[in-house]
C-alpha cells in the first residue's frame, strides 16, 4: 500500500517524507516500514496500552472525564501489548505523534472500534500523504493537529487540512507547542492563517515542552494573545493554571472545570450552555 515505483527503488507515500528504498532490508525514517522483496512491509504492531482520561490525549471538547483506551504502536516485536481496548471506554486514542507512520495498523484498529461503537482519536503533526489524508474522514472521531517548531514551515497547510478535516465531519482540536523564539509577529502570522482556514471556534492548546522547558509565564502571554481572537484557548502541562477551563464565549458562564487532566465539573447540557443555551462545538456525546 501506498508504494510507487522508479526504476528499481520504491518510494512510501505514506508520509511526506516520501523514502526511497532502494534495496532489501532498506527501512524509512519512521523506523516501521522495510523494504522485503519488492514490497514495502509496515512492521508495527501496538506495543503499549492504558486507560486514561481523554483529557491526557489532548482532548478538552470531547466527552469530558471519559476514559479512553490510549495506545502506542512500535517495531513489532515478542510481547507486544494486548490489542484489544477493554469494554468500559468511549474510544481508542493514538498516543503517536504522527498516525501517517504506522497508519496501516491504526486503520485496522480504528475499523474495529467502530463496529463496536468506539469513538477514534488520533495525533498527526501532518505529515501523512494525500492518500492517507483522504481516508481519514472514514476512520476517526476526531484529530489532534500538533504544530511546534520542527513543522513550523508547514502550519498554515496543516491548519488548511485540518479545515478539510473538519468540512468533513472530523473533530479538530489543535496542540500549539511554541517553538523558542516566537515573536508577537509570529504569532500575528498564525492568527491570521488559523482564522482563514479554520473556523475560529476549534479550540488551541498551547502545550507547554520539557525539553527545553517553556516558562509558564510564555505559555500564558502566547494563550492571552491567541484568546484576544480565539475563544477556546487553552494551557496544558501546567495543572491549576487559570486558562484549563471552558467559558462560554457568549455569556461567560463556566462550562467546564478542570485541574490538570481532572474534570472538575462539567456543565455543557446537550452540547450547550446551561445559562445561555448557544451551542458549544465539540462532540459532548457519542450518539
Ligand atoms: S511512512 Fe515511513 S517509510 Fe513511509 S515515507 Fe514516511 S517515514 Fe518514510
Amino acid at each position: 500500500m501506498f508504494v510507487r515505483r522508479e526504476g528499481g527503488t520504491l518510494i512510501c507515500q505514506a508520509c511526506r517524507h516520501f523514502c526511497r528504498l532502494e534495496k532489501e532490508g532498506d527501512s524509512g525514517r519512521c523506523g516501521v516500514r522495510q523494504r522485503r522483496g519488492e514490497r514495502v512491509n509496515l512492521e508495527a504492531s501496538i506495543r503499549v496500552s492504558e486507560v486514561e482520561p481523554v483529557e491526557r490525549r489532548g482532548f478538552f471538547h470531547v466527552v469530558p472525564a471519559a476514559r479512553v483506551w490510549s495506545y502506542w504502536t512500535g517495531k513489532s516485536e515478542n510481547g507486544d501489548a494486548d490489542a484489544a481496548p477493554p469494554p468500559d471506554v468511549i474510544g481508542v486514542a493514538a498516543a503517536d505523534p504522527e498516525a501517517a507512520w504506522a497508519f496501516e495498523c491504526h486503520a485496522d484498529l480504528a475499523r474495529q472500534a467502530r463496529e463496536r461503537g468506539l469513538a477514534v482519536l488520533w495525533n498527526s503533526r501532518g505529515l501523512w500523504s494525500s492518500p492517507v489524508l483522504g481516508l481519514v474522514p472514514s476512520l476517526v472521531t476526531a484529530v489532534r493537529l500538533i504544530l511546534d517548531g520542527e513543522n513550523r514551515e508547514r502550519w498554515g497547510k496543516i491548519l488548511y487540512e485540518g479545515a478539510w478535516l473538519r468540512s468533513r465531519g472530523v473533530w479538530v482540536e489543535v496542540a500549539l507547542i511554541p517553538p523558542e523564539g516566537l515573536t508577537p509577529r509570529d504569532l500575528r502570522h498564525f492568527l491570521k492563517t488559523f482564522t482563514e482556514t479554520l473556523t475560529a471556534d476549534t479550540p488551541v492548546h498551547v502545550v507547554r515542552s520539557f525539553s527545553p522547558r517553556t516558562p509558564a509565564a510564555t505559555l500564558i502571554q502566547i494563550a492571552e494573545a491567541l484568546s484576544g481572537v480565539l475563544p477556546y484557548v487553552y494551557v496544558d502541562h501546567l495543572p491549576g493554571n487559570p486558562r484549563e477551563n471552558t467559558f462560554c464565549p457568549h455569556c461567560e458562564a463556566p462550562l467546564v472545570y478542570r485541574f490538570g487532566w481532572v474534570v472538575l465539573e462539567n456543565r455543557v447540557k446537550d452540547g450547550r450552555c446551561p445559562e445561555c443555551h448557544k451551542p458549544v462545538p465539540g462532540r459532548w456525546t457519542l450518539s
